[in-house]
């Protein structure tokens, strides 16, 4: 990848549909899911091996991602808490798995019921599975909450540095840094991603989950990219919200991340005018849910080229 190319990562089937009540039919979802690969996008995080009764919304991630797996040039990833999903994840073919690891332990506690330690070794475990199945699947471990934690507040710099480390060690391929709250802002997400990358390697960051919380995801996204990310998450039309920030969308819009990129000379593959044209399927599939973004209401500006 030469440093005009930006692989722009959609989670909205995943990040998005998680946030919201509503439960999308599973054809409906296969047919975003083929429009995204359609309109030019290279990686999607399809759903998640959680029990059912936690997230019905993602219920049916085996067969979606059995699926999106027979899609040509597209890359099928799965987020997984643990061993169980990951084994689950595997067989069904994903070919990317990535484990979220809160930074803030209380946040850990909360979220999967594990502690640090504990997380290390699930971890550990995940990675022998995959080793000793001799499976090509790329694991991959999301240090959440690593700007801060809406239950603890500040997160020190060093504790995300040491974890990572560990989960390195642990057996974890990369490192994605996860701004799950919003409370990055450019200064600290340059800070954090220059000291991360000296401490595990160049090549062991590459990517970088931003929500948008408090407005400054693109900012964000802007920054990390002056530091060498090269694989950004979004979600087409940030659907999902924040239900703490009315107003706000969930994760950074594709729309506007992918007309940001463009403008700039990047090279992201990516199809913007195909990329509008899904917002009808999930204004037509989720009628109640408002869709965020401003570059496809607006429309691309007089005289654009790309
Ligand atoms: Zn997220």
């Amino acid at each position: 990848m030469n440093n005009k190319q930006i692989l722009v990562s959609e989670v909205g089937p995943r990040d998005g549909l998680q946030s919201i009540d509503s439960i999308l039919p599973t054809e409906i979802k296969k047919q975003w899911i083929l429009a995204l690969a359609n309109a030019g996008i290279q990686e999607i995080e399809v759903g998640s091996f959680v029990p059912k009764s936690l997230i019905p919304q993602l219920a049916d991630t085996a067969e979606i991602v059995k699926y999106a797996i027979t899609i040509p040039n597209l890359t099928v990833a799965a987020l997984v808490p643990n061993l169980k999903g990951a084994i689950n994840a595997i067989k069904s073919g994903a070919h990317k798995i990535s484990i979220p690891f809160s930074t803030s332990e209380t946040h850990s506690i909360k979220n999967v019921n594990k502690n640090h330690k504990q997380m290390i070794e699930e971890i550990k475990k995940i990675s022998d599975y995959i080793l000793e199945n001799n499976h090509n699947t790329h694991l991959e471990v999301a240090l959440a909450t690593a700007f801060g934690c809406s239950i603890i507040g500040e997160i020190p710099e060093d504790l995300v540095i040491s974890l990572a480390e560990q989960i390195m060690k642990a057996g974890s391929k990369e490192i994605v840094l996860s701004d799950t709250t919003g409370y990055g802002d450019p200064s600290k997400v340059r800070k954090l991603v220059r000291k991360l990358k000296a401490t595990i390697g160049d090549s062991k960051l590459n990517s970088i989950h931003l929500h948008n919380t408090r407005g400054l995801g693109l900012a964000n996204a802007f920054a990390a990219i002056e530091e060498g990310i090269t694989i950004i998450d979004s979600s087409i039309s940030g659907i999902g919200g924040c239900p703490f920030a009315p107003g706000a969308s969930g994760n950074i819009v594709t729309e506007d991340l992918v007309f940001m990129l463009d403008a700039m000379g990047f090279d992201t593959g990516i199809d913007l005018d195909k990329l509008f044209s899904i917002r009808d399927i999930l204004s037509k599939a989720l009628p109640d849910e408002p869709l965020y973004g401003y570059t496809a209401n607006a429309g691309l500006p007089l005289g654009y080229k790309h």
